[in-house]
């Protein structure tokens, strides 16, 4: 027996217009079912109360018309183009263009409606030279009246649509046919609570709306309604997994002790006073610590926002309550670092803590197997099979953004249910990580530890080099440090890094003849690169020649100044990453951006960016910007639905809105089963069983 689709599924053959050819044409296009048509939303409309009559052009004005084709043709020569003559009944322009002329040859016909926008210009006749354009009918369309309406639907279309010639006209008397036959099935599924909460319209009136809008002021409530509609849905589906979550992780009973017997002391014993965001995330975490079920949050805060006596302090709670903690960091320079800081101090509160990298011997690791160690702080190394833990009680993973899914869980597979603490450093837009790590408790650090002092950053070209040496010399001079840093590009590794050498060797015995300059990369010995970072913190080195080894995490306040090589070939999260090594003491600092052509427009973008703020959030969304949503770390991997309606870049309150009705509703009725959500729990059914 074949298999039944759902009933309230009807598939688009079945509409009347829709033949073999056009069905495959829209199926290839994602649309197999009227509804999915009627969620087919145009890309963008025509007002036609603005648009002129050939005969109101005048010379240099940029305007949009609209015209029946009266013929097209490809003039021949060495620089071949194409012309397009367009005819109104007021007059007749001419359209040339001189690029894409074989791929337009195929795109007009003689008798299609055409509309242009372009700027105006007059030889012997009207002209527009590479207008914008958009067929509105094929003339084999025939003529009806959904295009009499003042604002005309346009979709989005491709090369199998252009085809089989189903164009704008087909399409919207398409989507008509299923709205007149389909919309009386649509069944709303918001609850009335959070439409009248929302002052959200209808779904069948936003349907209508968004396909033929009555008036050009109902447009934006009717695309706002669907907008929030698919924030909501995936904020819902987030709710509940959430929701599933705490309720699979009920946590071994260990009695939380009332006391900070370990806490205590050691914020005490720090040089300086928590922030009141510290003070208020770090309450966030020991209340979800204490509580029945696992934590499970994320920490975000910006480079240098103080986050690491945050997990400290967290790996102190589980081994007060008699657990193990384990912290996990992505670069083994970073781990040694952290080692470094706890080591000391936490040996003094009767701590024993062990550094576990690729490089760790195996009766190291023992010791977290037997529970004689408390804490353990490491790479990925920790992943090994043959690291095993007494009774692990706390994950804490930093920078987050530079593990995957896979391996993170692996590790939280070593204890029972252990709390899981990720921290990142905003490597991605506020509205992007809500929908990425949207199942996660949130704690942000939105405060800077005070007393820092500025950092300006510069944009330079090779040529301007002596220029910037001298910049770096004066702080040299000052007795501040220095970072010089080279890109390290997975194809071309051995150039880089040989860019890298070779420098510090020009380098120390050239301009900064008289200063120790270290050189650390990935290539090197674990044990090496250890002494030339301990050496630098140290500041018997003063100038750090590197890759990006030390992209994340690496501490050293005294360092004011950082030049970074070939900036153009980094990305803007991590030149923020890179950047943050910089303006951790209370001195300014300069950070250098070396740009050597060829230089992208994208790249440049990216530098100016860099240098107009240091709020890692707006950087963030800067870049989300110039890459586009698709593009951002994370995304794809983490299956971020893909939105007709919303749009993550301008619509952040809508989905704070929806986020919040989300989580409330799910608070309430964990399994949607009052009345009011059953329509609500079909659709998400619905909508999971087309995603499968
Ligand atoms: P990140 O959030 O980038 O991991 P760190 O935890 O490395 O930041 O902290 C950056 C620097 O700020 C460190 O030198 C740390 O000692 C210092 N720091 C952290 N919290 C405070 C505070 N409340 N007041 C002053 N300095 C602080
Ligand atoms: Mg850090």
């Amino acid at each position: 027996m074949s298999q039944q689709p759902h009933p309230h599924i009807i598939l688009i053959q079945s509409l009347k217009g829709v033949g073999p050819a056009r069905s495959e044409a829209l199926i290839s296009i994602g649309i197999t079912t009227v509804q999915d048509l009627l969620y087919f939303i145009p890309r963008r409309y025509i007002d036609r109360s603005t648009i002129l009559t050939i005969q109101q052009l005048q010379v240099d004005m940029i305007a949009t018309v609209i015209g029946r084709v009266t013929s097209v043709g490809v003039r021949p020569g060495r620089r071949s183009f194409l012309t397009l003559s367009l005819q109104d009944t007021t007059g007749n322009l001419t359209c040339t263009w001189f690029r894409g002329v074989h791929f337009l040859r195929h795109v007009f016909s003689k008798g299609d409606l055409v509309m242009v926008s372009g700027k105006v210009a007059q030889y012997r006749t009207l002209q527009m030279t590479h207008p914008d354009y958009e067929i509105l009918d094929h003339e084999s369309d025939g003529e009806e009246s959904l295009n009499a309406g003042r604002i005309i639907p346009i979709y989005p279309s491709n090369a199998s649509l252009v085809k089989v010639r189903l164009g704008g006209k087909v399409m919207r008397r398409l989507v008509n046919t299923a709205l007149e036959t389909h919309l009386t099935h649509v069944q709303e599924h918001l609850p009335q609570v959070l439409l009248k909460k929302r002052a959200l319209c209808s779904l069948q009136e936003a349907l209508t709306e968004v396909h033929f809008p009555t008036h050009a002021q109902k447009l934006p409530a009717a695309q706002r309604r669907l907008a929030y509609d698919e924030l909501f849905t995936m904020e819902l589906m987030l709710a509940l997994r959430r929701a599933r979550i705490k309720q699979a992780r009920t946590k071994e009973q260990h009695p939380a002790p009332s006391h900070y017997a370990l806490i205590e002391p050691f914020i005490a014993n720090l040089p300086y006073t928590l922030t009141n965001a510290q003070k208020r995330v770090l309450m966030e975490i020991l209340n979800d610590m204490d509580a029945p079920s696992a934590m499970n949050r994320l920490l975000q805060g910006d480079v240098g926002s103080g986050k690491t006596v945050i997990a400290l302090s967290a790996l102190l709670r589980a081994v007060e309550r008699g657990q193990q903690a384990v912290l996990m960091v992505p670069t083994e320079v970073l781990a040694e670092q952290h080692f470094n800081s706890m080591h000391t101090f936490f040996q003094q509160l009767g701590i024993t803590t062990v550094l576990v990298t690729g490089s760790t011997q195996k009766d190291a690791k023992q010791t977290l197997a037997t529970g004689e160690a408390h804490i353990g702080v490491g790479t990925h190394a920790l992943f090994q099979r043959t690291v095993t833990f007494h009774n692990l009680g706390l994950v804490v993973i930093d920078e987050q953004h530079k593990f995957g899914v896979m391996q993170r869980t692996a590790l939280y597979k070593k204890g029972a249910t252990p709390d899981v603490l990720v921290m990142t450093a905003t490597p991605i837009p506020r509205t992007l990580s809500m929908t990425v790590y949207g199942d996660l408790d949130a704690s942000i650090l939105d405060e800077m530890p005070p007393g820092r002092g500025t950092i300006t950053t510069q944009v330079q070209q090779a040529r301007n080099r002596p220029k910037f040496y001298g910049q770096i010399l004066d702080e040299l001079h000052k007795g501040h440090q220095a970072y010089i840093i080279f890109p390290l590009v997975e194809e071309s590794e051995k150039l880089d890094l040989s860019a890298a050498v070779q420098s510090h060797a020009t380098l120390s015995t050239g301009i900064f003849t008289g200063y120790t300059c270290g050189l650390l990369h990935g290539k090197m010995k674990s044990a090496e690169k250890e002494s030339i970072l301990s050496q630098f913190r140290q500041g018997t080195i003063q100038v750090l020649i590197a890759t990006t080894v030390i992209e994340v995490g690496v501490d050293v306040p005294n360092a004011t100044v950082m030049l970074i090589e070939h900036a153009e070939r980094f990305g803007l999260a991590q030149l923020h990453q890179l950047r943050g090594r910089i303006g951790r003491g209370g001195n300014n600092s300069i950070c250098i951006l070396c740009a050597t052509p060829p230089v992208t427009m994208d790249a440049r973008k990216r530098l100016k960016a860099l240098a107009s703020t240091l709020d890692g959030f707006k950087i963030a969304e800067m870049d989300l910007e110039i890459r586009g949503p698709g593009e951002c770390i994370g995304v794809r991997q983490h299956g971020i639905p893909e939105f007709h309606s919303a749009n993550l870049l301008t619509d952040s309150q809508l989905l704070l809105e929806a986020r919040e009705d989300a989580f409330a509703l799910i608070a309430d009725d964990p399994f949607l089963n009052a009345p009011e959500h059953i329509a609500l729990k079909n659709r998400l059914k619905q909508q999971h069983a087309t995603n499968q």
